[in-house]
């Protein structure tokens, strides 16, 4: 069953031999946490990013992946964090548009070496979903203490669980190192990488 899963993906990628860079990209405001602007890059290509997902659910650091007939993706690359839809990539956070630029061309070109690997890897199909924020709360130190810049932990459980804010952002759970690593496990994040 898998393996013929495997050929039928293999042949419509036949189809698809390289994920083309965007000629022009959107440089949009965002949210973050950060002191100076925060941007996000988004770009729409040509090739139907979907048939990349369980390749890329298989070998990067996924956050959550919605297959079905409108997929989503989110995963981190490098320090930035990726949203993928079928002809639409996002990219964040930056403070400049060159920097934007740079890591969108890093990004298509990692996006292509999966690609020109597929035949080596075992596709996952299997979704991902982000944890409940009450979850994540639980893990913090519920002081309440705003040094995070967020009013309450809750609000920052929230920004954890959408992926906004890093628990880096949080000063005093380094204090708590089991914590903080369920926490990264909860996360699915690499505390090493952060
Ligand atoms: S810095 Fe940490 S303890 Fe303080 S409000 Fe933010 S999450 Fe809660």
């Amino acid at each position: 069953m898998i393996h013929a899963c495997i050929l039928g993906w293999s042949w419509i990628f036949f189809l698809m031999d390289e994920i083309r860079l965007p000629e022009e990209f959107e440089f949009l405001a965002s949210a973050c946490h950060l002191a100076e602007p925060c941007y996000t890059v988004r770009a729409l290509v040509k090739e139907d990013l979907g048939m990349l997902m369980p390749f890329l659910n298989a070998t990067a650091k996924v956050l959550q992946y919605e297959p079905g007939e409108e997929p989503v993706m989110i995963f981190r690359f490098d320090r930035f964090k990726v949203a993928l839809r079928s002809h639409e990539i996002s990219l964040a956070p930056f403070s400049d548009r060159k920097t934007g630029a740079e890591a969108l061309s890093m990004l298509i070109e990692f996006l292509n070496k999966v690609l020109r690997k597929r035949d080596k890897i075992a596709p996952n199909f299997t979704p991902r979903r982000r944890p409940p924020a009450f979850e994540i709360y639980k893990l913090l130190p519920r002081t309440n203490c705003k040094a995070c810049g967020e009013m309450t932990c809750m609000a920052f459980a929230v920004k954890l669980a959408l992926g906004r804010l890093e628990p880096s952002s949080c000063p005093f759970l380094k204090k708590d190192p089991g914590n903080l690593e369920k926490l990264y496990n909860l996360l699915g994040l690499d505390s090493t990488a952060v």
